[in-house]
C-alpha cells in the first residue's frame, strides 16, 4: 500500500479534533454516520493506490503538451473521469435532487486531500469541474441545469473557469471578452482566455468553460462583467453535439502540476478543431 499520506492521522482530524460526527444529527447528512464515512475515505485511498500515485512521476515527466490543434494528456485521465462519474465523487457533496450525494463538505475534501497526496496532476480536472457544475446548479437555470449537469457529474465533459486574459489577470476588471447577443437568450462570445487550468485534456469528449465576458453596453469595471456556460460541442436539440467555436491554441508548460493541462483558449475565430475523442 502507497505511503504517502497517514490515514490514522487523517480519522484523527476528522473525528477527534473537527468532531465531523456531530454533522450526522442534522437532517441534511442522515444518511451518513462514522463507518459509511470510514467507508468513503477507505474507498479514495484505495483509488489514489490504484489510479492516483502509480502515475505521479510519469504524468510529471512527460507532461501534458499542445500539437497540431490538440492538447495531449496521460491516458490515466480517461479512466479516472469515468470512474469518479461512476462512483460519484464529482458531485458527491451536491444535493441529492441535483445528482449528487449530500455528503459533508469536510469528508470530500478529506477525500480530496487523499488523491492530491497521491498525484496533484489529476483532481484539478474534477474539481474544476465539479466547481464549475456546483455554480450551475447553484446560480443556472433549470434548462442549463439539465444541459449541462449530469454530463459534469458522471465524468463525460470536464469543467472550468475561464476569467484570466493576456491583458487581465489580477485585473480582472480589464477583461474585454465580448457577448453579443442573439435570439434565445445564447449570446456570441469573442475573445482569448489564458491559463485555463483543464482547459482541453484527452481525458473526456468535451468542454463546459465558465466564461467571464462583457455583454456590449455594459458598464465598465467589474459591474460590467458577466458569466457564461460556453461549451467546446455545444448540445443540439436532436442530441448531437455542434463544435462551438471555442478551441485550445496553446499549453502553458510549467514547473509543477506538469500532468495538469494549462490552456489558452480562443473563442469565436472560426478556428476549426480535430474531432470528438
Ligand atoms: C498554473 C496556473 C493555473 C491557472 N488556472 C487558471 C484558470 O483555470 N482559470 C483562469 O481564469 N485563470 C487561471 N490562472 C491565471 C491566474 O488566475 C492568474 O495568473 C492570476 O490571476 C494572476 O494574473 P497574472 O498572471 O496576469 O499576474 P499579474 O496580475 O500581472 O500579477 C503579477 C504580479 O503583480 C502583482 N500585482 C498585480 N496587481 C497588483 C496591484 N494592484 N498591486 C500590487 N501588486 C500587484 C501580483 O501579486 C503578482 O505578483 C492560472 C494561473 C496559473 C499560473
Amino acid at each position: 500500500m502507497a505511503k504517502y499520506m497517514c490515514m490514522d492521522t487523517l480519522r484523527f482530524l476528522l473525528f477527534n479534533v473537527h468532531n465531523i460526527q456531530e454533522l450526522f444529527a442534522y437532517e441534511r447528512f442522515a444518511d451518513y454516520d462514522q463507518s459509511a464515512v470510514d467507508i468513503m475515505l477507505d474507498a479514495a485511498k484505495a483509488w489514489a493506490d490504484q489510479d492516483f500515485y502509480p502515475y505521479y512521476k510519469e504524468m510529471d515527466e512527460k507532461p501534458a503538451y499542445y500539437v497540431d490543434g490538440k492538447v495531449h494528456s496521460h491516458p490515466i485521465l480517461k479512466k479516472i473521469f469515468a470512474s469518479a462519474g461512476e462512483n460519484g465523487w464529482i458531485g458527491h457533496y451536491f444535493d441529492y435532487e441535483d445528482g449528487g450525494a449530500q455528503m459533508p463538505y469536510s469528508v470530500a475534501n478529506a477525500a480530496n486531500h487523499i488523491i492530491e497526496s497521491a498525484n496533484n496532476n489529476i483532481p484539478g480536472y474534477l474539481g474544476l469541474t465539479s466547481g464549475a457544475a456546483h455554480l450551475i446548479t447553484t446560480f443556472g437555470t433549470d434548462g442549463l441545469k439539465k444541459m449541462f449537469v449530469p454530463k459534469m457529474l458522471s465524468g463525460q465533459w470536464c469543467g472550468t473557469m475561464a476569467l484570466t486574459e493576456p491583458q487581465a489577470g489580477s485585473s480582472l476588471s480589464d477583461i474585454v471578452t465580448s457577448a453579443t447577443p442573439k435570439s434565445g437568450g445564447i449570446y456570441s462570445i469573442k475573445g482569448q482566455k489564458i491559463f485555463i487550468s483543464g482547459g482541453d485534456h484527452e481525458g473526456v469528449g468535451n468542454f463546459v468553460h465558465l466564461t467571464l465576458a462583457r455583454i456590449e453596453g455594459a458598464p465598465e469595471g467589474t459591474k460590467g462583467i458577466s458569466l457564461f456556460v460556453v461549451p467546446k460541442f455545444r448540445p443540439e436539440e436532436d442530441g448531437n453535439l455542434k463544435y462551438n467555436d471555442v478551441c485550445a491554441v496553446a499549453d502553458f508548460q510549467k514547473l509543477g502540476q506538469r500532468g495538469y493541462s494549462t490552456v489558452h483558449l480562443v473563442y469565436g475565430e472560426k478556428m476549426t478543431v480535430w474531432d470528438i475523442w
